[in-house]
Order: structure tokens, then sequence, then C-alpha cells
């Protein structure tokens, strides 16, 4: 089993709310919301970070901005929008190491 937790999702070894799959990507609620639709996008396959991002890892993180549009589309969002985010590292608040996209939307979305 690996300590991975989002690796641990899309091995459904724990529970998440999933919204969105396909054959690479795939899509839950973040467990501690920080706007009304909270949702985490993840490859599938694990890449710790975009820090240490590769070449051959540019086609699965464009699927991940590719699920982000059918999210919007899916939700209704496509006009109002959404705001998509990616900590990168300690000091950009990266907190689980496998690459994932915040998907925030349904409030107010200001600041950094
Ligand atoms: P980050 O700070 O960008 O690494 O974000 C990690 C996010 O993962 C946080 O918003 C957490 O609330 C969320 N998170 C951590 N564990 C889980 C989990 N088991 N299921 C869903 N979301 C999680
Ligand atoms: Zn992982």
């Amino acid at each position: 089993m690996t300590d991975c937790v989002f690796c641990r999702i899309v091995a459904r070894e724990t529970h998440a709310d999933v919204e969105y799959e396909d054959d690479a990507v795939l899509a839950f609620k973040d467990i501690y919301p920080k706007a009304p639709i909270h949702l985490l996008i993840v490859p599938k396959r694990h890449i710790s970070s975009i820090m240490a991002m590769e070449r051959s890892d540019a086609e699965v993180l464009g699927r991940c901005l590719l699920a982000a549009r059918a999210i919007g589309e899916a939700k209704g969002l496509a006009e109002r929008g959404y705001r998509l985010r990616v900590n990168c590292g300690p000091e950009g608040g990266q907190v689980v190491y496998h690459v994932h996209v915040h998907f925030l939307a349904g409030g107010r979305s200001r600041g950094a």
C-alpha cells in the first residue's frame, strides 16, 4: 500500500467523493473545502509536484486542465468561471505531494 493519500484515493483504498473520472484523471471533493465548490483534480499516475514535472508529464497535466473544463461545463460554470490553483513546494503551500489542481468556484474568488 502506498503512503500517498491521492494514490490511495485513485486505487479506491481511501474514500473520496469522486466527481469526475477518465482514463488518466480523477477529480474528487476536497475534505476541507475553501469554497462552495472545491474539487481536487489529480493525474492517476503519481507525479509528486510541478517542481518534479518532466516533459513526459505534460500530456497528463494538460488532461487535468481539460478535466477542469469538463467539470466547469457540467456544473454550469462555463460562463461564470472558476479558479484553478496549483500549489508548488513548501513556500507555495503544497501539503500533499501528488500533484493536484484545486478547482474553486461558487463564491467570490479574490486575492492571490
Ligand atoms: P495542497 O495544500 O495544495 O497540497 O492541498 C492539499 C489539499 O488536499 C488540501 O486542500 C486538503 O484539504 C486536501 N486533502 C487532504 N487529504 C484529503 C483527502 N483524503 N480527501 C480529500 N482531500 C484531501
Ligand atoms: Zn500519489
